[in-house]
Protein backbone atom coordinates (compact mmCIF):
# COMPACT_ATOMS: atom_id res chain seq x y z
CA UNK A 1 0.00 0.00 0.00
CA UNK A 2 1.43 3.57 -0.97
CA UNK A 3 1.71 6.26 1.79
CA UNK A 4 -0.56 8.92 1.81
CA UNK A 5 0.45 12.46 1.77
CA UNK A 6 -1.15 14.15 3.96
CA UNK A 7 -0.16 17.84 2.36
CA UNK A 8 -3.32 16.25 -0.48
CA UNK A 9 -5.89 16.23 2.42
CA UNK A 10 -7.94 19.38 3.84
CA UNK A 11 -8.67 19.65 7.76
CA UNK A 12 -12.12 17.45 7.28
CA UNK A 13 -10.16 14.80 4.69
CA UNK A 14 -7.60 14.56 7.09
CA UNK A 15 -9.96 13.79 9.86
CA UNK A 16 -11.89 11.27 7.68
CA UNK A 17 -8.46 9.34 6.91
CA UNK A 18 -7.84 9.02 10.66
CA UNK A 19 -11.17 7.82 11.09
CA UNK A 20 -10.92 5.48 8.58
CA UNK A 21 -7.53 3.91 11.09
CA UNK A 22 -9.84 4.17 14.18
CA UNK A 23 -8.52 6.96 15.47
CA UNK A 24 -10.21 10.40 17.29
CA UNK A 25 -10.66 13.19 15.01
CA UNK A 26 -9.54 15.99 17.32
CA UNK A 27 -6.07 14.33 16.21
CA UNK A 28 -6.55 15.54 12.90
CA UNK A 29 -6.54 19.66 13.71
CA UNK A 30 -3.49 18.88 15.90
CA UNK A 31 -1.57 17.51 13.08
CA UNK A 32 -2.96 19.74 10.92
CA UNK A 33 -1.35 22.66 12.86
CA UNK A 34 1.81 20.77 13.05
CA UNK A 35 2.04 20.42 9.38
CA UNK A 36 1.04 24.13 8.23
CA UNK A 37 1.55 26.25 11.61
CA UNK A 38 4.96 24.29 12.11
CA UNK A 39 5.91 23.25 9.16
CA UNK A 40 6.75 19.99 11.06
CA UNK A 41 7.99 17.53 8.28
CA UNK A 42 8.01 14.05 10.80
CA UNK A 43 5.56 12.58 12.71
CA UNK A 44 8.62 12.12 15.58
CA UNK A 45 8.07 16.02 15.86
CA UNK A 46 5.07 15.99 17.02
CA UNK A 47 5.34 16.23 20.65
CA UNK A 48 1.57 15.92 21.92
CA UNK A 49 1.08 13.23 20.15
CA UNK A 50 1.58 9.44 21.34
CA UNK A 51 4.62 7.76 20.95
CA UNK A 52 2.37 5.07 19.20
CA UNK A 53 0.08 6.96 16.92
CA UNK A 54 3.21 8.96 15.87
CA UNK A 55 4.29 5.00 14.61
CA UNK A 56 1.35 4.18 13.23
CA UNK A 57 1.15 7.69 11.15
CA UNK A 58 4.42 7.07 10.17
CA UNK A 59 3.49 3.73 8.68
CA UNK A 60 0.61 4.88 6.62
CA UNK A 61 1.72 8.65 6.04
CA UNK A 62 3.81 11.40 5.06
CA UNK A 63 4.61 15.19 4.61
CA UNK A 64 5.77 15.98 1.78
CA UNK A 65 7.87 19.52 1.25
CA UNK A 66 9.76 21.13 -1.88
CA UNK A 67 12.97 22.48 -1.39
CA UNK A 68 13.57 25.25 -3.96
CA UNK A 69 16.37 24.34 -6.44
CA UNK A 70 17.18 27.42 -7.50
CA UNK A 71 16.28 31.48 -6.65
CA UNK A 72 16.91 34.43 -8.70
CA UNK A 73 16.35 37.40 -7.34
CA UNK A 74 15.82 40.70 -9.70
CA UNK A 75 16.59 44.32 -9.39
CA UNK A 76 13.24 45.14 -8.39
CA UNK A 77 13.31 42.51 -5.22
CA UNK A 78 11.52 40.20 -7.50
CA UNK A 79 12.14 36.66 -6.27
CA UNK A 80 11.64 33.59 -8.57
CA UNK A 81 11.94 30.13 -7.26
CA UNK A 82 12.08 26.59 -9.16
CA UNK A 83 10.84 23.87 -7.84
CA UNK A 84 12.24 20.63 -9.17
CA UNK A 85 8.62 18.00 -8.28
CA UNK A 86 11.07 14.96 -8.43
CA UNK A 87 9.50 13.81 -11.81
CA UNK A 88 12.03 14.92 -13.99
CA UNK A 89 9.80 18.06 -13.69
CA UNK A 90 9.66 21.92 -12.07
CA UNK A 91 7.38 24.87 -12.05
CA UNK A 92 7.89 28.12 -10.77
CA UNK A 93 6.64 30.89 -8.13
CA UNK A 94 7.02 33.97 -7.78
CA UNK A 95 7.25 36.76 -4.99
CA UNK A 96 6.59 39.89 -5.35
CA UNK A 97 7.44 42.65 -2.52
CA UNK A 98 5.34 45.36 -2.90
CA UNK A 99 5.30 48.24 0.00
CA UNK A 100 6.25 45.33 2.24
CA UNK A 101 2.98 43.10 1.40
CA UNK A 102 4.49 40.05 -0.46
CA UNK A 103 2.47 39.04 -2.70
CA UNK A 104 3.37 35.35 -3.46
CA UNK A 105 2.21 33.91 -7.36
CA UNK A 106 1.96 30.18 -7.37
CA UNK A 107 1.85 27.86 -10.34
CA UNK A 108 -1.06 25.13 -10.43
CA UNK A 109 0.03 23.07 -13.34
CA UNK A 110 3.18 22.01 -15.12
CA UNK A 111 2.74 23.51 -18.81
CA UNK A 112 -0.85 24.54 -19.72
CA UNK A 113 -3.32 23.41 -21.96
CA UNK A 114 -5.57 26.73 -23.02
CA UNK A 115 -3.06 27.63 -25.75
CA UNK A 116 -2.98 31.20 -25.89
CA UNK A 117 -1.17 32.60 -28.59
CA UNK A 118 0.96 35.69 -26.61
CA UNK A 119 1.76 33.40 -23.34
CA UNK A 120 5.23 31.31 -23.37
CA UNK A 121 3.22 28.86 -20.71
CA UNK A 122 1.45 27.45 -22.96
CA UNK A 123 3.79 26.77 -26.25
CA UNK A 124 4.78 23.60 -23.54
CA UNK A 125 0.98 22.17 -23.81
CA UNK A 126 -0.16 20.87 -20.36
CA UNK A 127 2.42 18.02 -19.04
CA UNK A 128 0.23 17.43 -15.68
CA UNK A 129 -1.66 18.61 -12.66
CA UNK A 130 -0.25 19.70 -9.47
CA UNK A 131 -1.24 17.82 -6.68
CA UNK A 132 -2.92 20.27 -3.42
CA UNK A 133 0.45 19.15 -1.69
CA UNK A 134 2.24 20.81 -4.42
CA UNK A 135 0.28 23.49 -4.30
CA UNK A 136 0.50 24.20 -0.79
CA UNK A 137 4.34 23.03 -0.59
CA UNK A 138 5.26 26.29 -2.80
CA UNK A 139 3.62 28.54 -0.59
CA UNK A 140 5.23 26.73 2.80
CA UNK A 141 8.97 26.74 0.81
CA UNK A 142 8.61 30.56 -0.02
CA UNK A 143 7.32 31.50 3.32
CA UNK A 144 10.15 29.53 5.39
CA UNK A 145 12.45 31.92 3.26
CA UNK A 146 10.60 35.01 3.67
CA UNK A 147 10.26 34.58 7.44
CA UNK A 148 13.92 34.35 7.93
CA UNK A 149 13.92 37.60 7.27
CA UNK A 150 11.45 38.37 9.66
CA UNK A 151 8.12 39.37 6.63
CA UNK A 152 5.17 37.22 6.06
CA UNK A 153 3.16 36.52 2.57
CA UNK A 154 0.38 38.31 2.93
CA UNK A 155 -1.53 37.49 -0.42
CA UNK A 156 -1.79 34.37 -2.88
CA UNK A 157 -2.07 35.01 -7.09
CA UNK A 158 -2.63 31.85 -8.76
CA UNK A 159 -1.33 33.36 -11.73
CA UNK A 160 1.96 31.34 -12.42
CA UNK A 161 2.18 28.82 -14.84
CA UNK A 162 -0.47 26.67 -15.72
CA UNK A 163 -4.83 27.81 -15.79
CA UNK A 164 -6.06 26.87 -12.08
CA UNK A 165 -9.72 26.43 -13.38
CA UNK A 166 -8.62 23.73 -15.18
CA UNK A 167 -7.44 21.51 -11.89
CA UNK A 168 -9.92 22.66 -9.52
CA UNK A 169 -9.72 19.13 -7.95
CA UNK A 170 -6.86 20.10 -6.29
CA UNK A 171 -7.11 23.58 -6.74
CA UNK A 172 -10.49 23.27 -4.05
CA UNK A 173 -8.93 21.82 -1.71
CA UNK A 174 -5.19 23.75 -1.81
CA UNK A 175 -6.84 26.94 -1.55
CA UNK A 176 -8.97 25.30 1.52
CA UNK A 177 -5.80 24.88 3.24
CA UNK A 178 -4.51 28.24 2.57
CA UNK A 179 -7.43 29.94 4.56
CA UNK A 180 -8.40 27.12 7.32
CA UNK A 181 -7.71 28.89 10.42
CA UNK A 182 -5.60 25.59 11.53
CA UNK A 183 -4.11 25.85 8.51
CA UNK A 184 -1.79 28.33 6.51
CA UNK A 185 -4.51 30.88 8.16
CA UNK A 186 -5.02 33.61 4.70
CA UNK A 187 -7.42 35.44 4.56
CA UNK A 188 -9.92 34.01 1.90
CA UNK A 189 -9.60 37.96 0.43
CA UNK A 190 -6.10 37.44 0.55
CA UNK A 191 -6.69 34.85 -2.11
CA UNK A 192 -7.08 35.51 -6.36
CA UNK A 193 -7.86 32.60 -8.64
CA UNK A 194 -6.64 33.81 -12.32
CA UNK A 195 -8.64 32.30 -15.28
CA UNK A 196 -8.61 32.60 -18.80
CA UNK A 197 -12.23 31.96 -18.86
CA UNK A 198 -13.48 28.35 -17.93
CA UNK A 199 -17.43 29.15 -17.51
CA UNK A 200 -18.27 26.01 -15.74
CA UNK A 201 -15.62 25.62 -13.53
CA UNK A 202 -15.94 29.43 -12.55
CA UNK A 203 -19.10 28.49 -11.42
CA UNK A 204 -17.99 25.53 -9.68
CA UNK A 205 -15.50 27.43 -7.71
CA UNK A 206 -17.83 30.01 -6.80
CA UNK A 207 -20.70 27.43 -5.39
CA UNK A 208 -17.85 25.66 -3.34
CA UNK A 209 -15.75 28.91 -2.47
CA UNK A 210 -17.42 32.04 -2.31
CA UNK A 211 -15.31 34.28 -1.12
CA UNK A 212 -12.08 34.04 -3.06
CA UNK A 213 -10.91 36.81 -5.70
CA UNK A 214 -11.12 36.35 -8.88
CA UNK A 215 -9.17 37.46 -11.87
CA UNK A 216 -10.14 37.12 -15.19
CA UNK A 217 -7.91 37.81 -18.21
CA UNK A 218 -9.42 39.20 -20.48
CA UNK A 219 -7.05 40.36 -22.91
CA UNK A 220 -9.50 41.28 -25.49
CA UNK A 221 -12.85 43.07 -26.47
CA UNK A 222 -14.23 41.46 -29.55
CA UNK A 223 -15.12 37.46 -30.03
CA UNK A 224 -13.25 37.49 -33.40
CA UNK A 225 -9.68 38.87 -31.68
CA UNK A 226 -10.18 36.80 -28.59
CA UNK A 227 -10.66 33.69 -31.04
CA UNK A 228 -7.55 34.46 -31.86
CA UNK A 229 -5.31 34.85 -29.27
CA UNK A 230 -7.49 32.40 -26.76
CA UNK A 231 -8.73 29.42 -27.88
CA UNK A 232 -10.76 29.13 -25.24
CA UNK A 233 -13.05 32.02 -26.37
CA UNK A 234 -14.18 29.37 -29.11
CA UNK A 235 -16.13 28.01 -26.45
CA UNK A 236 -16.70 30.61 -24.48
CA UNK A 237 -17.35 33.74 -26.07
CA UNK A 238 -17.00 37.20 -24.25
CA UNK A 239 -20.90 37.25 -23.19
CA UNK A 240 -20.94 33.65 -21.36
CA UNK A 241 -17.68 34.64 -20.05
CA UNK A 242 -18.84 38.42 -18.37
CA UNK A 243 -21.96 36.60 -17.47
CA UNK A 244 -20.18 34.19 -15.17
CA UNK A 245 -18.16 37.65 -14.06
CA UNK A 246 -21.36 39.46 -13.16
CA UNK A 247 -23.02 35.54 -11.16
CA UNK A 248 -19.64 35.16 -9.26
CA UNK A 249 -19.65 35.14 -5.60
CA UNK A 250 -17.99 38.15 -4.23
CA UNK A 251 -18.89 39.31 -0.59
CA UNK A 252 -19.75 43.07 -0.17
CA UNK A 253 -17.58 45.66 -2.07
CA UNK A 254 -15.21 43.59 -3.80
CA UNK A 255 -14.37 43.75 -7.26
CA UNK A 256 -13.54 41.11 -10.74
CA UNK A 257 -9.68 42.10 -11.42
CA UNK A 258 -9.87 42.21 -15.58
CA UNK A 259 -6.37 41.49 -16.60
CA UNK A 260 -5.65 42.84 -20.07
CA UNK A 261 -2.18 42.11 -22.02
CA UNK A 262 -2.06 44.76 -24.00
CA UNK A 263 -0.34 44.05 -27.43
CA UNK A 264 1.52 46.47 -29.76
CA UNK A 265 -0.88 46.94 -32.01
CA UNK A 266 -3.16 44.53 -31.74
CA UNK A 267 -5.78 45.23 -28.81
CA UNK A 268 -4.22 48.48 -27.56
CA UNK A 269 -6.00 51.19 -29.13
CA UNK A 270 -8.65 53.52 -27.26
CA UNK A 271 -11.26 51.75 -28.96
CA UNK A 272 -10.23 48.72 -27.55
CA UNK A 273 -10.29 50.95 -24.22
CA UNK A 274 -13.38 52.24 -25.15
CA UNK A 275 -15.00 48.87 -25.55
CA UNK A 276 -13.27 47.52 -22.19
CA UNK A 277 -15.13 49.96 -20.53
CA UNK A 278 -18.30 48.88 -22.19
CA UNK A 279 -18.12 45.31 -21.60
CA UNK A 280 -17.26 45.60 -17.98
CA UNK A 281 -19.29 48.56 -16.53
CA UNK A 282 -21.79 46.56 -15.35
CA UNK A 283 -19.76 44.43 -13.05
CA UNK A 284 -17.75 45.39 -10.15
CA UNK A 285 -14.42 45.80 -11.77
CA UNK A 286 -10.98 46.88 -11.52
CA UNK A 287 -8.87 46.77 -14.26
CA UNK A 288 -4.53 45.41 -14.46
CA UNK A 289 -2.93 46.57 -17.35
CA UNK A 290 -0.03 43.63 -18.58
CA UNK A 291 1.73 45.66 -21.24
CA UNK A 292 3.25 42.49 -23.36
CA UNK A 293 6.19 40.73 -21.94
CA UNK A 294 8.08 39.62 -25.15
CA UNK A 295 9.56 36.20 -25.29
CA UNK A 296 11.53 34.24 -28.21
CA UNK A 297 9.25 32.86 -30.97
CA UNK A 298 6.34 35.06 -30.37
CA UNK A 299 5.95 37.53 -32.53
CA UNK A 300 3.27 40.08 -30.76
CA UNK A 301 5.40 43.54 -29.76
CA UNK A 302 5.05 45.41 -26.56
CA UNK A 303 2.86 48.60 -26.56
CA UNK A 304 4.09 51.83 -27.02
CA UNK A 305 4.71 53.35 -23.75
CA UNK A 306 1.81 56.72 -25.67
CA UNK A 307 -0.60 53.56 -26.13
CA UNK A 308 -0.28 52.60 -22.54
CA UNK A 309 -0.56 56.07 -21.07
CA UNK A 310 -3.63 57.00 -24.01
CA UNK A 311 -5.56 53.44 -22.45
CA UNK A 312 -4.51 53.83 -18.87
CA UNK A 313 -6.03 57.46 -18.79
CA UNK A 314 -8.72 56.86 -20.43
CA UNK A 315 -9.92 54.21 -18.09
CA UNK A 316 -9.18 56.28 -14.63
CA UNK A 317 -10.56 59.41 -16.18
CA UNK A 318 -14.10 56.95 -16.06
CA UNK A 319 -13.40 56.35 -12.87
CA UNK A 320 -12.18 52.77 -13.62
CA UNK A 321 -9.65 51.79 -10.78
CA UNK A 322 -6.45 51.00 -13.10
CA UNK A 323 -2.88 49.42 -12.41
CA UNK A 324 -0.64 49.32 -15.18
CA UNK A 325 1.63 46.53 -13.92
CA UNK A 326 5.51 47.55 -14.47
CA UNK A 327 7.32 44.44 -15.47
CA UNK A 328 8.23 43.16 -12.74
CA UNK A 329 10.97 40.68 -12.48
CA UNK A 330 11.45 40.60 -16.39
CA UNK A 331 15.28 40.77 -15.88
CA UNK A 332 14.84 37.47 -14.56
CA UNK A 333 12.02 36.02 -16.67
CA UNK A 334 9.42 36.26 -13.95
CA UNK A 335 7.46 38.70 -15.42
CA UNK A 336 3.86 37.88 -16.77
CA UNK A 337 3.69 34.92 -19.34
CA UNK A 338 7.46 34.11 -18.84
CA UNK A 339 7.49 31.26 -16.56
CA UNK A 340 8.67 27.89 -17.71
CA UNK A 341 9.12 25.76 -15.33
CA UNK A 342 13.24 25.56 -16.58
CA UNK A 343 16.70 26.96 -14.86
CA UNK A 344 17.95 29.45 -17.47
CA UNK A 345 21.31 29.10 -17.55
N1 LIG B 1 -4.20 30.79 -16.75
C1 LIG B 1 -4.55 31.83 -15.83
C2 LIG B 1 -3.42 32.12 -14.89
C3 LIG B 1 -2.16 32.67 -15.56
S1 LIG B 1 -2.08 34.32 -15.15
C4 LIG B 1 -5.02 33.05 -16.59
O1 LIG B 1 -5.02 33.02 -17.81
O2 LIG B 1 -5.48 34.01 -15.98
C5 LIG B 1 -0.92 34.92 -16.22
C6 LIG B 1 -1.33 36.30 -16.71
O3 LIG B 1 -0.28 36.75 -17.56
C7 LIG B 1 -2.59 36.26 -17.57
O4 LIG B 1 -3.37 37.39 -17.33
C8 LIG B 1 -2.04 36.31 -18.98
O5 LIG B 1 -2.97 36.90 -19.86
C9 LIG B 1 -0.80 37.16 -18.79
N2 LIG B 1 0.25 36.91 -19.78
C10 LIG B 1 0.55 35.76 -20.39
N3 LIG B 1 1.58 35.93 -21.22
C11 LIG B 1 1.97 37.20 -21.11
C12 LIG B 1 3.02 37.98 -21.69
N4 LIG B 1 3.88 37.45 -22.55
N5 LIG B 1 3.11 39.27 -21.33
C13 LIG B 1 2.28 39.81 -20.42
N6 LIG B 1 1.29 39.12 -19.84
C14 LIG B 1 1.13 37.85 -20.18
Amino acid sequence: MSKTDLKNLTLPALEHFLQGQGKERFRATQIFKWIYQHDARTFEEMTNISKDLRAELAATAFISALVPEAVEKGSDGTCKYLFNLGDGHAVESVLIPIEGRNTLCISSQVGCAMACGFCLTGTFKLTRNLTTAEIVNQIMAVRQDVREGGEEIRNIVMMGMGEPMHNLDNVIPAIQIMIDGNGLQLSNRRVTVSTCGLVPEMERLGREIPNVNLAVSLNATTDELRNRIMPVNRKYPLKELLRACREFPLPGRRKVTFEYVMLGGINDSLEDAKRLLRLISDIPNKVNLIPFNEHEGCDFKAPTQAAIDTFHSYLIDRHVTVITRDSRGSDISAACGQLKGRLQK
